[in-house]
């Protein structure tokens, strides 16, 4: 199946979060694509440096504000109409589970209704940001998108966990009952230029210890399993469905499943760096394995993910080498 661009110049794109570290991606190539974007963050796990290279650009816009208290009503840039709505917008690392947990359920609950009714209001597609993470952990291997997850109610992931859910939930209810035009992809876990090095998930963790030269931490036994995309591959296939007219969900990322063990292996190995592997308590819930199936994606979209691991593992490597001074 080809998916034909459906949005470009003229077009006005507001995307939540988009100065994190996947949605700024995102907003690069909205941008490069002729879009007019506006991004809406308060920077609470995100940073301005990631959208500074577009302050200048006039069709780009960045309103610093806080989705879970609703659209501000005074800012130009939020008055006109939205053709699209990206929701990408929420805290997404194990750190930010135990540090922001009611942040966490705010944006992905009160934030997304807020972005349902204007997307609605505005006829805009609404894109939302969901995760591999709705399958909790998965008693199907590899998950296909009809799995209905396995999800701890009360642990200390599920505030982003059934945050998401929830989200799924209201968006396919307004897609049922106000007929918004809507879209869910299920992002698997997603590395590259741009993450913080201290945001506790496991390849900028790796990459910043192999770098310093200490010891790498790998919870538990490190048999757990992901499957890592780079950045790159995810936005092409977010843009996929954002440009279809599929509904979703659709699992976006790669099939390269690798253990945790493998994956610092990894790492010390690109980074030439001397350091041993320590083994470290598991959290709670953690998944033991992750693998998108990607059939949907394929014959729906057209999808097909191209970066090998050691390939986005070295360019990612490459940015932390800058950003720590190494
Ligand atoms: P990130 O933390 O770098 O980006 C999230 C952005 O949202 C940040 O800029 C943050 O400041 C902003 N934000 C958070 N709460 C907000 C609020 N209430 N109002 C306005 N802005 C707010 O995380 P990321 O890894 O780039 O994730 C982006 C999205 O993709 C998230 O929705 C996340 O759940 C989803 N996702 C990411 C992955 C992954 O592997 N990176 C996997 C699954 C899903």
């Amino acid at each position: 199946m080809k998916v034909e661009p459906r949005f470009g110049p003229g077009h006005r794109i507001l995307v939540t979060g988009g100065a994190g570290f996947v949605p700024s991606h995102l907003v690069d190539a909205l941008i490069a694509r002729g879009c007019t974007v506006v991004v809406l963050d308060n920077f609470v796990t995100g940073s301005k440096d990631n959208v500074a290279h577009l302050l200048e650009k006039p069709t780009f816009t960045l309103v610093e504000a806080d989705i879970s208290e609703g659209l501000p009503t005074d800012h130009p840039a939020l008055a006109e109409r939205f053709d699209a709505i990206l929701h990408m917008a929420s805290p997404a690392s194990p750190t930010d589970f135990e540090k922001l947990p009611v942040e966490i359920l705010r944006v992905g609950s009160v934030g997304t209704l807020h972005l349902l009714e204007r997307a609605t209001a505005d006829g805009a597609r609404f894109l939302m940001a969901s995760t591999s993470e709705a399958y909790g952990d998965p008693k199907e291997h590899p998950q296909r998108e009809t799995y209905w997850g396995n999800v701890n109610p009360i642990g200390v992931r599920a505030v982003y966990d059934e945050a998401k859910r929830f989200s799924e939930a209201a968006t396919m209810a307004y897609h049922r009952s106000k007929g918004t035009d809507t879209a869910i992809v299920r992002i698997f876990n997603t590395y590259g230029p741009r993450m913080r090095p201290d945001d506790g998930r496991a390849i900028p963790t790796f990459i910043s210890q192999a770098l310093r030269g200490e010891p790498i931490t790998v919870h538990g036994t490190g048999n757990q399993t992901r499957s890592i995309c780079y950045v790159d591959d995810l936005v092409r296939g977010i843009l996929l469905l954002l440009d279809s007219t599929e509904t979703g969900p659709i699992n976006c990322g790669t099939e390269h499943e690798m253990s945790m063990r493998e994956l610092a292996e990894t790492i010390v190995s690109l980074t030439g760096s001397t350091s041993e592997v320590s083994y470290i308590t598991r959290s709670a819930d953690d998944p033991e394995m992750r693998r998108p199936d990607l059939t949907l994606a394929r014959e729906l979209l057209g999808y097909e993910p191209t970066v090998a691991p050691e390939d986005g593992l070295g360019r990612t490597i490459a940015y932390f080498r800058e950003r720590l001074g190494y």
